[in-house]
């Protein structure tokens, strides 16, 4: 579904018309409005990549990864439109290399640069819905993860007839995806999923936009979607859970090196915009004791730090919770 809000958007303007001639379609605005979408999602990557790779030495769930993340023309109400947009000869292309990651070490993949195969597979064969198809991508994505497990590297072919070889590194098992609509955060055990209009993006700061990436993280890095499933999610369980992954925060953002204050930063300012509304309460605790949680952590946080060089939550966290094995 992630694409399918984007298109929308895109849509909005000169395609609003039913059949548009090819003469209407104002394809600078088309890619500008791609762009946009893109330079979120290259946020969301970058803050996600940093957080799961410096936090792998301390998560049950890893997996090799290179960082880099496709997109798929046919994910557009109208693929040829955005096809001809990006300049593209078939569905896929780089929409973002992680910062950091091997991908984007490679200096290999700049954003749009089309790509015909992954090994030997050439994507573009895949079945595909005409408009809207989303599973396509989460497909490809699989496949790369597969050959990484499989081989300990992948071959790229561009469409120029390059090709690149990447080796992988570790980050704990989550995926980051950036949903073209709506201002939620959520994480499902194996991706983290923020809406385009989360107020976080809104905030300068990387570190106080990691800090939201990392409380989504901790729900997956600690189990809680499988711990719910079994134990039933009533306000209580939904709320033990919520507390123990504000409280790993600083945790995360510290082993990242980012300032584990920005935690309960986050918190408070996020906290007294968006806060209220009877159902947050019932599920949340409030954003002043959701704050106050994580300042807790600070201190022992901190002197990990200074001690070793790691804040190893895996062995010194204090869960709330006993997860399912
Ligand atoms: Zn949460």
């Amino acid at each position: 579904m992630r694409k399918a809000a984007l298109a929308a958007t895109l849509l909005a303007g000169p395609l609003a018309a039913q059949a548009p001639q090819p003469a209407q379609i104002d394809y600078a605005a088309e890619r500008a409005a791609i762009a946009r979408f893109q330079d979120a999602d290259q946020r969301l990557q970058d803050v996600g990549w940093r957080l799961a790779r410096a936090n792998a030495p301390f998560c049950l769930s890893i997996v090799p990864s290179i960082g880099l993340q496709l997109q798929d023309m046919a994910s557009y109400g109208v693929p040829a439109i955005a096809r001809k947009a990006l300049g593209l000869t078939g569905d896929f292309a780089v929409q973002t290399a992680a910062r950091g990651s091997p991908a984007a070490l490679s200096g290999e993949f700049p954003r749009n640069r089309e790509i015909a195969r992954l090994v030997t597979l050439d994507p573009n064969t895949l079945p595909a819905a005409t408009r809207f198809e989303w599973k396509r991508l989460a497909k490809v994505h699989g496949h790369i993860g597969a050959m990484l497990t499989e081989h300990g590297d992948i071959a790229i072919t561009f469409a120029d007839g390059e090709t690149a070889r990447v080796q992988p590194v570790e980050v704990c098992a989550s995926r980051f995806e950036l949903m073209g609509d709506g201002d939620k955060a959520v994480a499902d055990g194996t991706r983290v999923v923020i809406g385009i209009g989360f107020p976080a993006f809104a905030y300068p700061e990387e570190e106080v936009f990691a800090a939201l990436v990392a409380h989504e993280l901790a729900h997956n890095a600690l189990g809680h979607d499988a711990w719910l499933d079994s134990k039933g999610r009533s306000d209580r369980n939904v709320r033990r859970i919520e507390r123990e992954a504000d409280r790993l925060v600083p945790w995360l953002l510290a082993n990242a090196g980012y300032d584990p204050a920005a935690g309960p930063r986050f918190m408070r300012r996020w906290g007294k915009a968006h806060d209220s509304g009877l159902k947050m309460r019932r599920k949340h605790e409030g954003w002043d004791e959701r704050a106050e949680h994580m300042e807790v952590e600070l201190a022992l946080v901190r002197d990990f730090m200074a001690r070793e060089g790691k804040a190893d939550w895996a062995t010194h966290f204090r869960r709330e919770i006993t997860p399912e094995r």
